[in-house]
Parts: C-alpha cells; structure tokens; sequence
C-alpha cells in the first residue's frame, strides 16, 4: 500500500552501519544492575555537577544514542556505565601537544574540556565517571536553571535537534522518576482484526518517486492506535502524505511516526508523556489530499521508526520489531489468563 512520509529524507545505509542499525532494531534489553550502577553514577554526578539526576540521565543518555549510531566514531567499551564519548582534542584541548592528557591542570591551560569527576586528581577520558562530569560540568556552565541549561546544551552541541532530545529525555525521567521506560507494546489490540506484512522499501504511487518507509497494519476504521513505547508526543497534526499522523519520540532516541489515522485521543497533544498501550489515536485512510481527506485507500495504520543520529533522521524497517511486540504481548497475555 502506498502512503506516508513527512519531513524525513532517506539515506541509503553505507555497510559500515549496518551493524549499528541491527543492534538498532532491538536496542539491547539492559539489566537492572546496570540500571542500578547508572542511578548511582547519575546521582554522584548531579551533586558534583548541580544539576538533577534526571538530567545528568538525560544527557547519558542522548550521548549513548549518539555512541550507538556511530560506534565506528564514538567507540565506548561495552562495561561503560556511562554512554558518553569525547574525543581526544576536546578533551585534551586542540592545540594540547599531549593528545591522550589525563592531567586536569594542564587540559585546563589548554581548554580542553577533560575533568576529574571521580575525586583521584586524573582526568580519564575513558572513566565513566570523568567523561560524564566533564560534559555535565560544560552543560552546567550558564548556570543550572531550566534556560541556561538549555544554552549549556546548545553550547556544548551546537545543535538544536540535540538540545530537545536532551529536553524531551529529562521530561521523561522527571515524569516516571526512574531510568528502565523500556516496555513495549504492539500498536493495535491484539483481539481487533488487522493483518500485515513486509512491505519495506516497496514503491508507493501518491507524490512522485518515494519508497515505502513503514510497514502498514490493515485494520477497520476506529480501531484503536497505541503508543508502541514509552515517549514524548513531538509532532501531531496533518500533512498532506501523511493524513493525520502523530510522533513520538522515545529514550533510544528512535521517533515512531503513525499515519493515516481517522483521529486522535481527544486528550493527547503535544508535548504529552506516553506509556506503551496507551490510546493515542484511531485507524483511518486520511491523507493524499486537502487537510481532512479520506478514503483514497483503504483503512490502514502506517507505522514508521527512524533513528535520529544526530543531524539527519534515518528510517529503518519497523516490522522485525512489531513481530516480536505482538508476539510478546500475545505470550503475557496468555500467561496472565493461567
Ligand atoms: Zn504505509
């Protein structure tokens, strides 16, 4: 079926990413143990720094979506606690003729941003805990109230797609006040009828030469449209290939984009906290027209995912994933009727 798109523009995947985007598909399920040891590092880092947890996890976190779309350019070891990387220059500072400098005073003389968060006098660019108070320290600079921090991060990032995923992170974890949001859930209820299958890359026939970046679940009208994760609503509203489709932004930093809906849950707006399950909206055939059409296909939810990596958004084919969330749901569901 044809359909969808928005503002995204598509990339063909160089083969060096391939393997980011298959640990994308599944970001890897995270014990609580680790989630335990990144509680602690976040709270040692936020009195140090004066910033709250919440956004000490916030920018771990953005900084580890980061490491994971480009573990060729961030390579962080698989035992880090803390997903952030620097390079060499920033942290020794450009014009250090010691690239690999772990002495605080004289990264300081250089400018390099390299500082000893873990109290040993040595500034590790590799310790968990010195790469993460360096950059919370820079982010911290203009001072600790919502805005500075907000120039902190431009500051330090020099661009705004990562000043609002910082943002939308610290909202998340303010909002549930923990660090595992990692459940799933499958976007239709499982007992309504829908059937769908692989579609990804198929060309589709309204406006021009695009390829079919979702895969579409056939279901009635009405159908109720969930949240497939935990997230923050980005973007709602119409687009003229889209219908009336909804965002959702989640931690991975992964935006799960549904189109064509009929409409959407009378209180979801903009900026709103979602948790898997949760209604967001109903199956439709809007779109590939005037605001309000539909009808020109039949009803269907396109569900998209693509991964934000830093400046450009890539998609990538979501029904791996929607296979395994229906198949879990199913398996819990099961077991709960025991
Ligand atoms: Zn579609």
């Amino acid at each position: 079926m044809a359909c969808v798109s928005s503002a995204f523009v598509l990339f063909l995947l160089p083969f060096d990413d391939l393997g980011a985007m298959a640990a994308t598909s599944a970001d890897k399920s995270v014990d609580t143990g680790m989630y335990e040891k990144r509680r602690l590092l976040y709270e040692s880092i936020a009195l140090k720094s004066g910033l709250d947890w919440h956004f000490v996890a916030a920018i771990d976190q953005y900084e580890r979506t980061m490491s994971r779309a480009h573990p060729k350019t961030r390579p962080i070891s698989e035992n880090a606690v803390s997903g952030v990387y620097v390079t060499e220059s920033d942290w020794s500072g450009d014009l250090n003729p010691e690239t690999n400098d772990s002495n605080p005073s004289s990264i300081r003389f250089f400018r390099g941003i390299g500082r000893d968060g873990s109290g040993d006098g040595v500034a590790d660019r590799r310790k968990d805990e010195d790469a993460l108070f360096s950059v919370a320290a820079q982010v911290a600079k203009q001072g600790s109230a919502e805005d500075d921090l907000a120039i902190g991060l431009w500051e330090y990032y020099h661009n705004t797609r990562a000043v609002q995923r910082v943002m939308q992170f610290v909202m998340l974890y303010r909002h549930f006040d923990r660090l595992d949001l990692s459940g799933n859930a499958f976007p239709l209820p499982l007992e309504s009828t829908y059937s769908f299958r692989s579609t990804w890359g198929n060309s589709r026939g309204w406006g021009g030469k695009r390829i079919h970046e979702g895969t579409d679940i056939f279901a009635n009208y009405g159908v109720p449209v969930k949240s497939t994760c935990y997230g923050v609503v980005e973007m709602k509203g119409w687009n003229a290939f889209g219908g009336w489709r909804i965002g959702i932004r989640d931690l991975n930093n992964l935006y799960h984009y549904y189109a064509h809906l009929s409409g959407f849950d009378k209180k979801i707006k903009m900026g709103d906290i979602v948790r898997p399950g949760q209604v967001i909206g109903y199956v439709g055939s809007s779109g590939y027209g005037r605001p309000g059409t539909q009808g020109k296909f039949p009803p269907h939810l396109h569900y998209g995912v693509y991964r934000d990596r830093g400046l450009v958004e890539w998609a990538f084919d979501p029904y791996p994933l929607l296979r395994r969330w229906e198949r879990e749901e199913l398996k819990s569901l099961k077991a709960s009727k025991h």
